[in-house]
């Protein structure tokens, strides 16, 4: 571990905005982060005076990259459980470790942890090779249709995920052709659920916790749109269920750093749909709406330093996310943004404007939901678009 007389270095593997936002809570905190980075364009990258350039799939460079850090995390959930063993048994610290780890990266093995220790999960079904077709048909003589067809790994933003309305033979060829690439599948129910909550815990390695309020978060396509905490209506015996149940989670699969827990919510209840182990889209509104932010938390959380408070600061945050547009050119909405409303808070990430890429977000907090709820979506939405809003960004 640290030298006495210097501060001990984090190393965090992958360049993106997670990455980016964490370097700016390791300033405050005068930790010094090192980046593994894929390019020198990464979000990053451009703002880390430590970066090394080198691919998260090579033994080789995560060896190198690892060399000098006193603890490695993760901005992502891609690097290959093997790698980070083989880091691990060559005495480097990763928090989260692997055997923690391979919860957020594999959702069979998630699926399967989580229904042992009696966590609520949609019901499920692995897929074989040989007879898909069979098991997934048994499956929805059991569930009903439709059925959610997930890869086990290497999904994200809702790639990797497909609803079957019919096990037809359209739906036969899809499973035949991802079997065929490599790709392991497995089945779930499809739940009927009300809304999607996220519950965003800390555990440190000497077992210490630290919830924040429980969260809305309102996908479109996808991907994040907006999140709003603490959950709007969420009964308070049912928040504190899921952050009972995040911490539960974090202690039994051993994480340390940030736990995210994605749930559904319906009306008999909770039911988990993923985990990530690391800062979370549902938890960016911390930066500005909680004492600690998200990315000084996993900072600490990591370092195995006391956490800090999960506290908000306001009534109401709001945090809408800005995707890439039409138009490139973003600086100049800034003046429209900024004069409209000082108080709220413009996030941008250092990328290529690409149509429906998440490019940065904007948090606003206030006393009142949805005049809070109206600032964020105009900000967001006017980034976007400019003047004239596209018809998907009005309303919910
Ligand atoms: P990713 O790993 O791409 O984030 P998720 O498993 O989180 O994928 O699913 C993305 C979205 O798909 C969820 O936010 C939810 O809206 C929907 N979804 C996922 N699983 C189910 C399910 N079992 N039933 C209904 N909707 C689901």
């Amino acid at each position: 571990m640290r030298e006495p007389g210097r501060m001990p270095v984090v190393g965090m593997i992958g360049g993106g905005q997670l990455a980016r936002m964490t370097q700016q809570a390791a300033i405050g905190l005068g930790t010094p982060l090192r980046v593994l980075a894929a390019s020198p364009q990464d979000s990053a990258a451009l703002v880390c005076a430590d970066v090394r350039i080198g691919e998260h799939t090579s033994a080789a460079d995560l060896r190198s990259f690892a060399k000098g850090c006193d603890v490695v995390t993760f901005d992502h959930e891609h690097v290959p459980p093997a790698l980070i063993e083989e880091l691990e048994s060559a005495g480097t610290i990763c928090r989260p470790g692997s055997a923690a780890l391979l919860h957020a990266q594999d959702k069979l093995v998630m699926r399967e942890r989580l229904s042992a220790i009696g966590a609520p999960c949609p019901r499920y079904a692995p897929l074989p090779a040989d007879d898909p077709m069979a098991a997934l048909r048994a499956f929805a003589d059991q569930v009903g249709l439709p059925l959610v067809l997930k890869a086990t790994r290497g999904g994200y933003d809702g790639k990797g995920l497909w609803i079957l309305d019919d096990l037809d033979a359209g739906a036969a060829a899809l499973v035949e052709r991802l079997l065929g690439e490599g790709v392991a599948l497995m089945a779930e129910e499809h739940v009927p659920f009300r809304r999607e909550l996220a519950a965003l815990v800390a555990r440190s390695p000497h077992g210490q916790g630290a919830a924040y309020p429980v969260v809305e978060t309102v996908q479109r396509d996808g991907i994040c749109h907006e999140v709003i905490a603490p959950a709007p209506g969420l009964e308070e015996e049912r928040a504190v269920q899921a952050q009972r149940l995040a911490l539960e989670i974090a202690e039994r699969l051993g994480v340390t750093g940030l736990l995210a827990v994605e749930l559904f919510e319906l009306e008999s209840g909770l039911v988990v749909n993923e985990l990530a182990m690391r800062p979370h889209n549902s938890g960016h509104w911390t930066i500005e709406g909680a004492r600690t932010s998200q990315f000084e938390q996993h900072l600490r959380a990591v370092l195995d330093l006391p956490l800090g408070s999960a506290e908000p600061t306001a009534r109401h945050v709001v945090m809408a996310n800005v995707l890439g547009g039409d138009d490139a050119d973003i600086y100049p909405r800034y003046i429209h943004v900024m004069a409209r409303d000082p108080a709220v808070k413009v996030h941008f990430y250092g990328k290529q404007v690409r149509l429906g890429r998440k490019i940065g977000h904007v948090t606003a907090l206030g006393d009142d939901l949805e005049e809070t709820l109206e600032r964020a979506r105009h900000a967001a939405a006017y980034l976007r678009w400019g003047p004239a809003l596209g018809p998907a960004e009005e309303g919910r």
